[in-house]
């Protein structure tokens, strides 16, 4: 279908990380879409990164759920026909105005995401603390940052984030603890790199048990044992209470430094804090000492710290270690806490979490209920923390939770225990889901499915990790008879005979937003609250379409603020930060027996999320096309897998299958998985299965880190795989990934039975039935090996390739093939040999998306032509030329090269 657009350059923001970069989009008279990043935006000055780049390619209606959808026999996996707005608003407000008559309000839940925009996040709050009167409303963000917000909370009495990005820039040292920025906040972590460059004292230590991408640029990594931050940190508070403790700061602006320091001693001395964390005593000496002699510190932080049955300790021991030495809130120095998605903040700000109310206010302050309920004028307000995303979805197992509304997000993918959520919604009477795309795993389960707008279809703001508003702005009109996720939620609250939800934009829920933080915000006796924007309120709707992006608190118009805290008075009554003890503790479940290695999880270069939009895009899935897991050499040997077959990961909570890979610098004893496979694109790879639900008891967060686990061989008999330009069914894999390619499918294969007959066996895996196709065809019996390919009108529709092992014909030349009209006769027989005709064709797997360059190109250009350097292989093979993502991948092929002329 062609989008229909608005022709003009458009202003917005990208729809992924945290970093919230600018982007400039244009709709060509043709439909095509141009990206560029946005020279005028403050988080990213012009740069994108490889998936920010390629957003255009992953537009388009194909797949996307256009219409209001119902299940006839009201199951999950029931049939799903076509409904009318008016039919499936009423049954989802008829079906919760049920639930909460029968079982009242606690039976009800919403489950939302990070993806939303701040005003459909501020009526969806609304809806369920304001009227329904529940605080059931719970964020994917839950399983990214609650951590944060916790120790946020605990520390300077609000969720507020002190500094901003060119906090980077003026830094001396930089401390990245489980951040594999250069690849999960790829345009900041540029930005380090180049400051790095051009200030080479500025210091960067790595604190990540993977040696990840980021240590490219590391003057320190401390591979830390998985779950170990607290006491590293633990004892660098000690270290700095000796040696750097800025006392007049700590007496005037703090309270709790004994307990804290007590708390922490418990980490011991750094001899055993260098035993505990399994670091070299000289490298932890190094650092302590580094951090203690530096004043200009920056400490950024985010999933390998947040996603922890101990993440709120672990980001309050590292806000002691700024507190104890005064350095937050001033250029250069501060606590950092990198947001995951792309509004996690704006989320946040409106009390899209099931223990905050909107606008920063405490749901356990009785005054500031009755502020909020005063203000929205609504019949009641929520009194009692509702369900965190892992109890909601146990309690909705239970029966406790009947109904659920599910927005943006796939929670029976991303959800830790995948496979009791998907239990859970199964149970439960009443799954609604409002998406962008039909076919996911949580759509699968739901009884109604309402179509949203998506990225370049919706409008409104977003926050940054840096406290920095952000338009997002529409440029491609709706399509089908999606809507925005606000209209949808105000029409059923008035279908439920709610007042309070009469808005007709954006705008004007954005303006009752930012009057509501200027509430009673600091006056009739109640807390002043960081949080406002009330200078953002009374704007014209011109104005809020003009919004240029702006750093919270504005409190009048035209104000912005860079940085918070810096005059040591925090958000706490008394105007003090706290110091909280943070006792060492080990994660929820330990390896051994069964399962004696520990499971780590997160995200590649270049997907995002559960692929639902990512995955749409070729350039995208180069990168890393299959799920895989990254483990010690040492460590597969003794599990008997090899690098290249498939293996089975198992833990007491499920398992899945991947293929085995060495090189993510990973230690003995740990293993990597990706987040992003689900049951759409692979067979069994959907890894919140195996990762325990164990949470954090002060955020509620999740244990994505550190879940114990078994590794083991995948038998199958034979390996192959389909280039297709249709979709197949796959009914004789035992294993499959789907992979986007650009004018065809591909599907990665393994297969248990044997095929006896290859002639029937390979037209049935190509589904190709007429007897008379053009068909070719070549089978090495003994060997196991088959190869066909089905043509019709000489252009190549499909081809197979099948062996006993698991290294196959590359695929990047065979691709080529359907770049093609016809097939030469010469191709048909390179096709049967496989082999490319030219030699050299085989670039290798993919290392610069942008440019589509591969690993033996770059590799061939550094041998034949003596590249040093990463600007020399740019220059020479375009590799990092556009967003740079790539640059860590090239100096270590650049190193390996060395390595091997050394
Ligand atoms: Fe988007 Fe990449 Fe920028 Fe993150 S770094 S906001 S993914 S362009």
């Amino acid at each position: 279908m062609k989008l229909s657009a608005i022709p003009t350059t458009v202003r917005t923001t990208c729809p992924y990380c945290g970093v919230g970069c600018g982007v400039n989009a244009q709709v060509g008279q043709d439909g095509a879409i141009a990206i560029a990043g946005d020279v005028a935006h403050p988080a990213s000055q012009g740069r994108l990164c490889v998936k920010g780049s390629a957003l255009g390619e992953t537009l388009g209606n194909h797949g996307r759920l256009l219409a209001p959808m119902v299940r006839e026999d009201g199951k999950p996996r029931g049939t799903l026909r076509e409904a009318s707005w008016d039919e499936a608003l009423d049954k989802v407000a008829q079906g919760f105005a049920r639930v909460i008559a029968e079982h009242g309000p606690e039976a009800v839940a919403l489950y939302v995401s990070g993806q939303l925009l701040t005003e459909d996040y501020y009526v969806a709050n609304k809806f369920m603390k304001g009227y329904v009167g529940s605080a059931n409303i719970d964020t994917n963000s839950r399983l990214c940052m609650s951590s944060a917000v916790a120790g946020h909370k605990r520390a300077f009495g609000e969720d507020v984030v002190p500094g901003n990005y060119e906090d980077f820039e003026l830094a001396d040292l930089i401390v990245l603890v489980g951040s594999n920025a250069a690849w999960c906040h790829p345009t900041l972590y540029q930005r380090i790199a180049r400051a790095k460059q051009e200030r080479p004292e500025l210091k960067v230590v790595v604190i990540d048990p993977r040696r990840t991408a980021t240590c490219d640029i590391a003057d320190l990594h401390l591979p830390v044992k998985p779950g170990t931050d607290v006491w590293l940190f633990d004892g660098l508070f000690g270290h700095l209470a000796g040696h750097a403790a800025d006392e007049g700061f700590v007496d005037a602006h703090t309270t709790g430094l004994a307990d804290a320091l007590d708390a922490a001693a418990k980490a011991g001395s750094p001899a055993d804090v260098a035993r505990t964390c399994r670091v070299d005593p000289r490298d932890l000496e190094r650092f302590y000492d580094l951090f203690a002699n530096t004043e200009k510190v920056v400490t950024a932080f985010t999933m390998g710290v947040n996603q922890s049955t101990s993440g709120a300790d672990k980001v309050n021991a590292i806000i002691n270690c700024h507190l104890i030495t005064g350095r937050i809130g001033r250029p250069g120095m501060g606590p950092f806490s990198l947001t995951g998605q792309p509004n996690a903040m704006g989320g946040r700000e409106v009390g899209g979490l099931a223990n905050m109310l909107a606008a920063h206010m405490d749901l356990d302050d009785a005054a500031q209920r009755a502020a909020l309920q005063d203000f929205w004028g609504s019949p009641r307000v929520a009194d009692k923390p509702g369900l965190k995303a892992v109890d909601l979805f146990r309690a909705i197992e239970e029966g406790k939770v009947k109904a659920v509304w599910i927005m943006a997000t796939n929670p029976l993918v991303s959800l830790p225990d995948a496979d009791q959520a998907r239990r859970a919604l199964e149970k439960c009477e009443l799954v609604v889901a409002s998406d962008i795309v039909l076919g996911t795993d949580t759509n699968e389960a739901a009884h109604v499915l309402l179509p949203a707008l998506g990225w370049g279809e919706k409008d409104g703001t977003v926050t940054n990790s840096e406290r920095c508003i952000s338009r997002q702005r529409a440029f491609l009109s709706a399509p089908g008879s999606a809507r925005a996720d606000w209209d949808i939620i105000c029409d059923v609250a008035r279908r439920m005979g709610y007042a309070g939800f009469e808005f007709t934009s954006a705008h004007e829920i954005f303006d009752e937003h930012a009057r509501l933080s200027g509430w009673k915000n600091g006056t009739d006796g109640q807390r002043r609250r960081v949080f406002d924007i009330k200078g953002l309120a009374g704007m014209t709707r011109a104005d809020y379409d003009a919004l240029d992006p702006v750093q919270w608190p504005v409190r009048t118009p035209g104000e912005a603020t860079a940085r918070l805290f810096g005059d040591g008075h925090f958000a706490h009554g008394d105007g003090r930060a706290r110091f909280v003890p943070t006792v060492p503790r080990a994660p929820a479940y330990l390896p051994g027996g069964d399962y004696p290695l520990v499971l780590n999880t997160g995200r590649v270069r270049d997907q995002w999320h559960t692929m639902t939009r990512t995955g749409r895009s070729q350039k995208l899935a180069e990168h890393v096309p299959e799920p895989f897991i990254d483990m010690h050499p040492q460590d597969a040997l003794l599990c008997g897998v090899k690098a290249g077959e498939l293996a089975r990961v198992t833990s007491d909570w499920g398992a899945v299958v991947a293929r085995v890979q060495h090189g993510g610098g990973i230690a003995r004893g740990s293993v990597f998985m990706p987040i992003h496979w689900s049951g759409q694109t692979a067979s069994d790879a959907r890894v919140g299965t195996v990762v325990n639900p164990a949470v954090d008891p002060v955020s509620g967060e999740p244990e994505f880190k550190h879940t114990p686990v078994r590794i083991e061989p995948f038998g199958v008999t034979w390996y192959g795989f389909i280039l297709s330009r249709t979709e197949l069914p796959l009914r004789e894999a035992a294993n499959w990934t789907r992979i986007q390619g650009k004018d065809f499918i591909r599907y990665e294969l393994a297969g248990r039975k044997p095929f006896a007959d290859a002639a029937a066996w390979t037209r049935r895996l190509l589904d190709v039935h007429d007897e008379d196709a053009d068909w070719i065809e070549v089978e090495d019996k003994n060997g196991g090996m088959v190869r066909a390919a089905h043509l019709v009108d000489g252009r190549i529709e499909s081809c197979l390739f099948v062996a006993q092992r698991a290294d196959l014909p590359a695929r990047a030349w065979l691709a080529s093939m359907f770049d093609k009209d016809k097939l030469e006769p010469a191709d048909r027989i390179s096709l049967l040999a496989g082999r490319a005709k030219e030699k050299g064709f085989d670039a290798g797997p993919t290392v610069c998306s942008c440019f589509g360059v591969g690993r033996k190109t770059i590799e061939i250009a550094i041998r034949q032509n003596n590249l040093c350097d990463a600007a020399a292989v740019t220059a020479c093979t375009k590799a990092g030329g556009n967003c740079g993502s790539c640059i860590p991948e090239i100096r270590s092929l650049l190193a390996e090269a060395q390595v091997a002329e050394a």
